[in-house]
């Protein structure tokens, strides 16, 4: 280690910077998150810092930096970006004794700055010694993902707490019940109160603990998303990651399961369409009772958990429990297929409202507003329509839907085999069939992919011409 992290006292002391364009901005936007003075040396400055300047957060200097300036400060940086200027700045620091960072120049820099993530007064410093610091962004922009936002608020209510947490004995006990608040309770009660809600909930895991009352079991109903982990949203990474418990549907992907913590206990509650299923009433009871034992329950569904999840017999039976809940919303398949064929759900001029309908329901075919269905421009994604295409397609056409309608199906929308199949109303029945698809589908009508769009105008154009 050439470097050695430490975190340095600044508040209320000096930090000057030379330098107004664009290297003195991006170092100061993170100094501004100190409480240190801040002294910027520029003969031009840009309109940010003159900005920052009148509203008092900095004070800015228009004239070259002297050794007179770097006396007394904590540290110096050069970011006027111009050899002559940099090198200047280097021997007044060496002068006056001053650690000095030269912007992009490690050589000539006494210290480096880390890339940081800031939860303050959790921060979290990442270096690399110069080599790379793509990698120091890339392990930033992971760490931002999976530090909640709230991290520094739930520390600073932590904090407050610490001597009344000293009620519990010190070891086994005090560590659980930290635990339980920042892995749960905490994120638990700011993603569902907001700020004022942290505090109270602190104050009765503390009385839990203290009168040794059982912990209470939750359970987050986790939109997966359409299969692929990087559409999962950072809640649903946080949730897998707390959990102790995942039961999840039969369309969640591996690569999903897999992001769950290590020690959870793993439940495919798989359900089929028209085939083997674990009957709803059973997975009620199922998640009930992992949640009555004190275990955060993740009930993992594909996509969104609101689309056609049979989400509100699951919520019922918690609530009946009394055990808390919380919604993660996910990206719903027809949001994924819709963008795998570069189209939206809604245009100007087109459409103005999309249906989201469901293939086949409780009781088989599921009926809807064909009539309305079958106007030219509408557009519909059918979710669980493979079995009922050829219902549809009748229903649309005696409906008076025209047969040229285009009907565009994505298989494994956002998945490694995603595949798209395009077709018209009249020959989608029996192209369906034939398609043979086995993967998860979503059926769009009124809509077909851009490209097929633009060749189907190109040939019109060819034709003219
Ligand atoms: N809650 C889910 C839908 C559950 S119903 C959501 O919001 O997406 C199951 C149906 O969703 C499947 O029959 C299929 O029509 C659709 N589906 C789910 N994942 C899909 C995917 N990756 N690609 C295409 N369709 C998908």
């Amino acid at each position: 280690m050439q470097h050695f992290p430490v975190f340095m006292a600044v508040k209320g002391r000096r930090i000057v910077v030379s330098g107004g364009g664009d290297a003195a901005l991006a170092k100061l936007r993170l100094l501004l998150k100190t409480e240190a003075r801040i002294e910027v040396y520029a003969t031009e400055a840009a309109p940010e810092i003159e900005a920052w300047a009148a509203e008092g957060k900095l004070a800015l200097l228009r004239r070259h930096i002297e050794a007179s300036d770097l006396m007394g400060a904590v540290l110096a940086y050069g970011a006027d970006e111009e050899d002559l200027l940099d090198a200047r700045l280097s021997a007044l620091a060496a002068e006056t004794r001053v650690p000095h960072n030269i912007v992009d120049s490690l050589e000539d820099s006494a210290f480096i700055t880390p890339a940081i993530v800031d939860r303050d007064p959790v921060v979290v410093a990442i270096g690399t010694e110069g080599a790379a610091p793509v990698l120091a962004r890339s392990i930033k922009a992971e760490l931002e993902a999976r530090l909640p936002s709230s991290l520094g608020l739930l520390t600073r209510v932590g904090k407050s707490f610490r001597q009344a947490a000293e009620r519990l004995p010190m070891g086994r006990r005090r560590r659980d019940f930290w635990a339980d608040y920042y892995g749960s309770v905490g994120p638990q009660a700011h993603a569902k109160g907001g700020e004022e809600a942290v505090a109270p909930a602190l104050a009765q895991l503390l009385a839990d603990h203290l009168a040794e009352v059982p912990k209470r079991g939750h359970v987050d109903f986790v939109g997966a998303g359409p299969g692929d982990p990087e559409l999962l949203t950072v809640r649903a990474r946080r949730a897998l990651d707390a959990a102790d418990v995942v039961i999840h549907d039969r369309l969640v992907t591996p690569a999903i399961l897999d992001l769950a913590r290590r020690e959870a206990l793993i439940v495919d509650a798989g359900k089929e369409g028209f085939g083997p299923a674990t009957p709803q009433a059973e997975i009620d009871a199922l998640i009930v009772r992992h949640a009555k034992k004190g275990r955060h329950v993740v009930r993992l569904k594909a996509g969104d958990p609101t689309v056609f999840g049979r989400l509100d017999e699951e919520i019922e039976a918690v609530e009946a429990a009394g055990v808390s809940f919380a919604i993660v919303p996910g990206i719903t398949a027809a949001s994924a297929a819709v963008a795998a064929i570069g189209q939206s759900l809604t245009k100007r001029g087109r459409n103005s409202s999309v249906r989201l309908l469901t293939g086949h329901d409780v009781q088989g075919f599921a009926d809807h507003d064909w009539k309305a269905l079958a106007r030219p421009g509408e557009v519909a994604a059918i979710y669980m329509g493979k079995k009922s295409a050829r219902f549809v397609q009748g229903r649309l056409l005696m409906h008076g839907a025209d047969p040229s309608t285009p009907v565009t199906v994505v298989e494994n929308a956002s998945r490694a085999d995603q595949r798209v199949i395009v077709m018209l109303l009249s020959d989608m029945e029996p192209k369906m069939t034939e398609a043979c698809i086995d993967g998860p589908a979503l059926t769009f009508i009124g809509l077909a992919p851009r490209e097929a769009q633009v060749i189907a105008r190109n040939i019109v154009q060819e034709a003219v011409s």
